[in-house]
């Protein structure tokens, strides 16, 4: 969600050097991008649409050596070309990432004092509040900066061009992402590490309120109350190539690919050769009570964790939007425990969740695929998946090592509880250490879920229905449809679509049947049977064990013969590749889907 980069160092082609920094953040999400550089003071060229219109517009014989630029996921005001970011006011040049959200206050206040306002953004007004702070003559840019601060509600993450300080930029956030780039011949700013790569492998984090003065050859951080504060450095562990497409026509289609390879990085982390937990494992025991709480497919992996707690280890679990839980009566006692779960690691609702279980002493544990990113540096204990840079807007292998943390945090507390005998604990522990080979042969049958694809691309509406963890499944396939493909679609119960839904159910209304679950089967081929009857075209996703000669589907993709412990990431892969497919047929554009964004940095 909404990208910033700004740049000073020894590169004199600015534009091009924003414009491909902007490239590398575009996978964020976004609907209008925008640049200023330094010349003979301050140019801005800004527009609604691609970072590739916005490519149209530069002049790249104008030299410069320091800009900030921007990718806007509008929150206030649609995406317009005046809209765009970056915003200037008297002389004061700004892009932000994040929402002002006492921003009609300031309007107001500032409109006593003469400005007058021309978009219908927060940050016109946080950029107006600027200028008008350092108009007062009080403070040097620092404490322009300082104050600020003691004005603004809500979020911010923010680049800042001073006119009567050139050569500088100063940037600072609360609650929305920003790193520091640290180079040799450069320093940078950034929402993340993607962005800074081609001049650094180095970067700082900056924790609320920290301001950063920056210049071609120094970086200053300060602290709230303007003390100078060092900052350790860091080192990206991953290389550019991640972030390239390596010959698939997609990011979306690479990292589905992927899977089998990071399945086993993350479950290598976890287990040992012995197949025992290494130390890394959290100590469980002492919880009756566990909150999941997440945000879109990281909630759907959640549900699977719910089901395997309750059914298997027999404890108490819940899973809750974040946006919903940050908000709502939670009851709590010193046996609860939380689990967020978040790619990003910044995802807005999911951190203002885990502050509330914080503020109410409740101990936290995070899962995540960002190193060091807010929530895991807040959570009280962190399981890193590592799924390395996931770019397609639409999460695929995040999800699938999400699922795969919860199912060892499961075996870990089954452990604890003595809920399974060490032979059987070795037995799925090997199962889970083998897994990556069975996601290969799932990924080989490729060509039959793209053909089922052919199928059902021109479909208005696609309905999913499973039970237990197969139910979990199917929102996590028809989410994916919704959002790469913007068919409409719903995942119900099997048991539940009776009850009001199948009033949608008409001749060749699609209906894709997910049943992995041996308990249950005979209750969800019922269910099949009843959208049968009533003209759907059914598409069965099983398992080996549970296959027959079912004459009243349409199509059918078999999963291998393995333990059931591991069918929930399988069941998966061919539901995502069906989701790439009709997207890939219907011309949508399958990494930045419309309207959505990577990282939900925004309440
Ligand atoms: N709230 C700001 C706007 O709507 C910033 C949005 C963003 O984070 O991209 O312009």
């Amino acid at each position: 969600m909404c990208g910033i980069i700004g740049y000073v160092g020894k590169m004199t082609n600015i534009q091009r050097v924003l414009i491909d920094g902007l490239k590398t953040l575009e996978y964020r999400g976004y609907d209008s991008a925008g640049l200023a550089y330094v010349d003979d003071g301050v140019k801005i060229i800004k527009c609604q649409g691609k970072i590739s219109s916005l490519e149209e517009k530069i002049d790249e014989s104008k030299q410069g050596k320091l800009g900030i630029a921007h990718t806007r996921w509008a929150t206030h005001g649609g995406a317009s070309d005046i809209n765009s970011h970056p915003h200037r006011v008297g002389s004061v040049t700004l892009v932000h990432n994040g929402i002002i959200e006492n921003y009609i206050d300031l309007k107001r206040l500032l409109e006593k004092e003469d400005y007058v306002f021309k978009t219908d953004t927060d940050t016109e007004v946080a950029v107006a509040l600027l200028d008008y702070l350092k108009r007062k003559g009080l403070w040097n840019n620092l404490e322009v900066i300082r104050e600020f601060a003691g004005y603004i509600k809500g979020s911010y993450a923010m680049g800042i061009i001073f006119d009567d300080e050139l050569d500088t930029i100063y940037a600072t956030r609360k609650d929305s992402p920003l790193i520091v780039g640290v180079g040799q011949a450069a320093n940078l700013i950034a929402s993340d590490v993607s962005a800074v790569l081609k001049f650094t492998k180095e970067y700082c984090l900056l924790d609320n309120y920290d301001v950063v003065k920056m210049t071609e050859n120094e970086v200053e951080f300060y602290d709230k109350d303007l003390q100078n504060i060092c900052k350790e450095k860091l080192e990206v562990n991953w290389n550019i190539e991640q972030a390239e497409k390596n010959g698939y026509e997609h990011f979306m289609l690479k990292e589905i690919h992927e899977e089998a390879n990071i399945l086993r990085d993350t479950i290598n982390e976890y287990v040992d050769s012995l197949n025992s937990f290494v130390e890394k494992m959290p100590d469980l025991k002492k919880y009756n009570k566990i909150h999941i709480v997440a945000c879109g497919s990281a909630m759907h992996a959640g549900i699977i964790g719910k089901y395997l707690f309750e059914n298997q280890v027999g404890i108490e679990t819940t899973v809750e939007v974040a946006s919903e839980y940050r908000y709502k009566k939670v009851f709590y006692d010193d046996k609860t425990l939380v689990i967020v779960i978040s790619q990003s690691g910044e995802t807005a609702d999911t951190i203002a969740s885990l502050r509330k279980a914080k503020e109410n002493n409740i101990d936290t544990l995070a899962i995540v695929n960002v190193v060091s990113s807010t929530i895991a540096r807040e959570a009280d204990q962190v399981l890193y998946i590592r799924a390395g840079m996931e770019i397609a807007v639409a999460t695929t292998k995040a999800y699938v090592l999400q699922v795969a943390m919860l199912m060892l945090i499961n075996l870990k507390m089954m452990i604890e509880r003595d809920k399974i005998t060490s032979r059987e604990l070795n037995e799925l522990l090997a199962i889970l250490k083998k897994s990556p080979e069975y996601v290969e042969k799932v990924l080989k049958e490729e060509k039959k879920y793209f053909d089922i694809a052919e199928k059902i691309y021109r479909d208005n509406d696609i309905f999913f229905i499973g039970r237990g963890i197969d139910y979990a499944i199917c929102m996590e396939g028809s989410l994916k449809i919704k959002e790469v493909s913007y068919i409409h679609s719903e995942a119900y119960q099997a048991g539940e679509l009776k009850h009001g839904t199948i009033s949608l159910i008409e001749d060749h209304t699609t209906v894709i049947a997910v049943m992995t679950d041996e308990e249950l089967s005979l209750k969800t081929i019922s269910n099949i049977k009843e959208v049968k009857a009533r003209g759907a075209d059914v598409i069965l996703l099983t398992k080996k064990e549970l296959d027959d000669n079912y004459e009243f589907v349409s199509d059918k993709i078999v999963l291998p013969k393995v333990n059931s412990y591991i069918i929930p990431f399988l069941a998966i892969i061919p539901l995502q590749l069906i989701a790439y497919q009709v997207a890939r047929l219907r011309g949508c554009d399958i990494d930045k889907p419309r309207n959505l964004a990577k990282s939900v940095t925004v309440e």
